[in-house]
C-alpha cells in the first residue's frame, strides 16, 4: 500500500532525516514537537505540524496517547519513530497497528523479544548466531551461578535482562564477589528497569564493537549491508563510527554478514535491524540486537549508495527489498563524527543559542543536522546537534577529508566536541584503526596527567 503521510515520531537531525527520505518519495510529512521545540528546523520543513506536550520527553515524545491522537488529527497513514524515544517499544506499534497506521518498523514480537536480553541471546543463539559463552537465562541460585562464572571463566559480568543505555552491569573478577554483586545488580536492575532478573557472561578483556546492519522484507528475505566499528565509545556510548571496520577482511564480512541475514531470513525480520557483536582474537560474540534505524546508520549508506530510510519506508508499504545480496557492493570507506554540544573533555553539556553555524561542505562531506543560526539547544535532549559523515575511496583519503571538514565546521555560542575529532584523528592508534572499546576512555584518562 503507498504511503501518502507520515507522522514523525522523533525530533532532531533524525526527524529531518527521515522527512528528507519521505519528501523525495513524494510522500508528506508530519512532525510533532514539545513546547521547547517549536522553532524546532524538523517543525518548519515539515508539511504539517503537532505539538504534542511539554518538554520533558515523558510528557511529549513518549506520550503515546497524545502521538496516536496527532495522527489521528493529522491523517496520517504510517509512523516513523527514528531512534530512541519509542522506537524499540512494542506495545507503542501495537497501539499503531490497531489504530490501522502503518508502523514503519519491525514486528512488534521481534521489538519484544529483542527488547529482553535472555530472549534475545535464546533466540539469537537458536538462530546460529555466536554468543558470549555465560549463563543459559536467568541466575538465582549462587551455586549454579558459581558453576557457571568458573566455567565461563573469570572475569564475568553481570547483566541486568531489561538493562539498556550501558546501565545496570557488573564486572566480577573472582567467586568471592559474585554473590554480593549479583545481589547489587540485582536490586539496581529493580530499581532502573522494575525488574531484578540478571545473567553472567564472559566478560572479554579489550574487544571491538562490531555491528552489522541487516534488512528484511517480512517475508523470509533479508540481506546484510556490512559492518560498522563503533568501538570508540565513552561510557558505552559511541563517539566515532566508521565502515568498513578496519579489522574485518571480505572474507570474514560475507560469512558473518551471511549468518546474520540467514538468521534474519529464518525469523521472517521485517525492516532495519543492527546485530551487534563484541569481537576479540578473531571471534565474534552477539551481544544484543536493535530492532529499529541506529545513529550511525550514514556510514553504511555512503558505502552501499542506499539509502536506508527509503527501504524502510518501501518495506513498510508491503514492496520487496531493493536490492539483493549479490547486487549490493561495499565502496570506500566512511566515517561518522557525532558532534554533541558538550564541553570538548570534560563533557559536561552545554545547551543554549547558537550566535553562528557553518556546516561543512565540499566533495562526498555530507552534515545531518537541524542547526542554524539564532536556533537556541533545548536542555531537555540529547546533547548530539549535528552528524558529520565523511566518505572516501580509502580509509586514509577519508581521514584526510575528515579532518578538513572538521576545520571548515563552525559552531558559536555554545561549546561542541569538534577539538575532540580533530585531536583523535591524529592519534597514531586511530589512523593505524588500532582501538578497542577501552581505547578512548585509556587515552583520556591519560591525556588529563
Ligand atoms: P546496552 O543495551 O546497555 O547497551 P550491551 O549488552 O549492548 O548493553 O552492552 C553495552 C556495552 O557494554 C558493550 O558495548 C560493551 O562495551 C560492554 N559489554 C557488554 N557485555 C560485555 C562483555 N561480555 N564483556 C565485555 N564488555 C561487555
Amino acid at each position: 500500500m503507498g504511503i501518502k503521510r507520515i507522522l514523525i515520531a522523533n525530533r532532531g537531525e533524525i526527524a529531518l532525516r527521515i522527512h528528507r527520505a519521505a519528501h523525495e518519495m513524494g510522500i508528506e510529512t508530519v512532525a510533532v514537537h514539545s513546547t521547547a521545540d517549536a522553532d524546532a528546523m524538523h517543525v518548519r520543513l515539515a508539511d504539517h505540524a503537532v505539538c504534542i506536550g511539554p518538554p520533558p520527553a515523558t510528557d511529549s515524545y513518549l506520550n503515546i496517547a497524545n502521538i496516536i491522537s496527532a495522527a489521528e488529527i493529522a491523517q496520517c497513514d504510517a509512523i516513523h519513530p527514528g531512534y530512541g524515544f519509542l522506537s524499540e517499544n512494542a506495545k507503542f506499534a501495537d497501539i499503531v497497528e490497531a489504530h490501522d497506521i502503518i508502523w514503519i518498523g519491525p514486528k512488534p514480537e521481534h521489538i519484544r523479544t529483542m527488547g529482553d536480553k535472555i530472549e534475545a541471546k535464546r533466540t539469537a543463539g537458536a538462530l546460529g548466531l555466536p554468543l558470549v559463552p555465560g549463563s543459559d537465562g536467568a541466575v538465582s541460585d549462587i551455586a549454579e551461578a558459581k558453576a557457571i562464572a568458573e566455567a565461563a571463566g573469570y572475569p564475568v559480568i553481570i547483566k541486568a535482562a531489561s538493562g539498556g543505555g550501558g546501565r545496570g552491569m557488573k564486572v566480577c573478577n573472582g567467586p568471592d564477589q559474585l554473590e554480593t554483586l549479583i545481589q547489587q545488580a540485582g536490586s539496581e536492575a529493580k530499581a532502573a528497569f522494575g525488574d531484578a532478573t540478571v545473567y553472567i557472561e564472559k566478560y572479554l578483556g579489550n574487544p571491538r564493537h562490531i555491528e552489522f546492519q541487516v534488512f528484511g522484507d517480512g517475508e523470509g528475505n533479508a540481506i546484510h549491508l556490512g559492518e560498522r566499528d563503533c568501538s570508540l565509545q565513552r561510557r558505552h556510548q559511541k563517539v566515532l563510527e566508521e565502515a568498513p571496520s578496519p579489522v574485518i577482511s571480505t572474507e570474514e564480512r560475507m560469512r558473518m554478514g551471511e549468518v546474520c541475514a540467514q538468521a534474519m531470513r529464518d525469523m521472517g525480520y521485517r525492516g532495519a535491524g543492527t546485530i551487534e557483536f563484541l569481537w576479540e582474537n578473531g571471534e565474534f560474540y552477539f551481544i544484543e540486537m536493535n530492532t529499529r534505524l541506529q545513529v550511525e546508520h550514514p556510514v553504511t549508506e555512503a558505502i552501499t549508495g542506499l539509502d536506508l530510510v527509503r527501504e524502510q519506508i518501501r518495506i513498510a508499504e508491503g514492496r520487496p527489498l531493493s536490492v539483493t545480496q549479490d547486487e549490493l557492493e561495499f565502496k570506500g570507506h566512511a566515517i561518522e563524527c557525532r558532534i554533541n554540544a558538550e564541553d570538548p573533555f570534560n563533557f559536561a553539556p552545554s545547551p543554549g543559542l547558537v550566535t553562528y553555524f557553518h556546516a561543512a561542505g565540499g566533495m562526498h562531506v555530507r552534515v545531518d543536522s537541524g542547526l542554524y543560526a539564532g536556533y537556541k539547544i533545548p536542555p531537555y535532549y540529547d546533547s548530539m546537534i549535528a552528524k558529520l559523515i565523511v566518505y572516501g575511496r580509502t580509509r586514509e583519503g577519508c581521514i584526510m577529508r575528515l579532518r578538513r571538514a572538521l576545520e571548515e565546521m563552525v559552531v558559536e555560542g555554545v561549546k561542541t566536541n569538534i577539538p575532540l575529532h580533530q585531536e583523535l584523528l591524529r592519534q597514531d592508534d586511530v589512523l593505524n584503526g588500532d582501538y578497542s572499546i577501552k581505547w578512548l576512555e585509556n587515552w583520556l584518562e591519560g591525556r588529563e596527567v
